[in-house]
């Protein structure tokens, strides 16, 4: 049987959502027989793959390359899930929105060092005026809600998507 080409993705999140999805069990032996996993924090991947079957997102889209990161991702998968509450409403992530980021830097790297104080100019992706939901950005298939979802949960949607189905969350999973 063809084997299921999965990805998982680490965007604005504290990668809770991540430890969740490894919180399985057993049935995450059951479900390794059955994917590729092609791409994520748990393999070596450097870009984002081709063809891949399902992509999990965990975290909100908050700078520039999450923004140019999920906008590939859109279009090489056939499937996006949006796994946990930074994910579908932007949740922790949201909570600077109110704040300019240029305040915000500086409130940072600036105000709060010690030393070598100074906004990085190099190496840091610029962040975007907002941290925002995945589904504000591109098409999500399917949303797993939950700070983090339990992994009871995310073991049925895994189950369901590997058969081929879409699963119905309907009373698995809640906002929180
Ligand atoms: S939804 Fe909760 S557990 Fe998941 S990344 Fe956001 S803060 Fe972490």
């Amino acid at each position: 049987m063809k084997k299921v080409r999965l990805a998982t993705v680490w965007l604005d999140g504290c990668s809770g959502c991540h430890m969740s999805l490894l919180d399985m069990d057993e049935t995450i032996l059951a479900i390794a027989k059955r994917v590729d996993v092609v791409y994520g924090p748990l393999v070596d991947a450097q870009e984002f793959p081709k063809l891949v079957d399902v992509t999990i997102i965990e975290g909100a889209v908050s700078s520039q390359d999450d923004l140019e990161k999920v906008r590939t991702i859109r279009q090489r998968s056939k499937l996006v899930v949006a796994l946990g509450d930074c994910a579908v409403t932007a949740n922790v992530p949201g909570m600077r929105n109110q704040i300019p980021p240029r305040k915000l830097l500086e409130r940072i790297y600036v105000e709060g060092a010690d030393q070598c104080r100074g906004v990085p100019a190099e190496g840091v992706p610029a962040l975007l005026r907002q941290a925002v939901p995945v589904q504000e950005v591109v098409k999500v298939d399917l949303h797993v809600p939950g700070c983090p979802p339990p992994a009871q949960a995310i073991a049925y949607v895994l189950t369901e998507l590997v058969e081929g189905r879409i699963p119905d969350l309907k009373s698995k999973v809640k906002f929180g």
